[in-house]
């Protein structure tokens, strides 16, 4: 290593230098990620990874158990055979939840409805 003057300013002499380190791209279960992206769908985790190149592995394994827990209980809701033709004689209740809370902050609000008459 030599110093010399370049028009004014200390410049080196016969430095060799190293390329930089290539980053590498990390690569991640794709169940991993679909959790952490809040459950997003396959097509929204994979366009999420690529954008910030994550690689993911794995993708044939996108079973997620609480996806299909939720899915039953909503099966099991819209089955449920409907028990007499009277008013009050079958009555289905329903919770509902607001993405944007009420103006008292309220997120939930309950659904009741007579499966007869059709009154809310
Ligand atoms: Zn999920």
């Amino acid at each position: 290593m030599e110093l010399y003057n370049f028009n004014g300013v200390p410049a080196i002499k016969n430095v060799v230098l190293k390329p930089k380190a290539m980053p590498t791209m990390a690569t991640v279960l794709y169940r991993k990620m679909h959790r952490r992206l809040i459950h997003a769908g396959k097509a929204t985790v994979e366009e999420a990874c690529r954008r910030i190149g994550i690689q993911l592995t794995r993708k044939n394994d996108d079973l997620c158990e609480g996806y299909i827990v939720g899915k039953k209980t909503d099966e099991i809701g819209k089955e449920a055979p409907i028990q007499g033709d009277e008013p009050l004689d079958f009555i289905r209740v329903d919770t509902v939840s607001h993405r944007v809370p009420s103006h008292l902050g309220y997120k939930y609000s309950i659904h009741i409805i007579d499966v007869a008459s059709n009154y809310h």
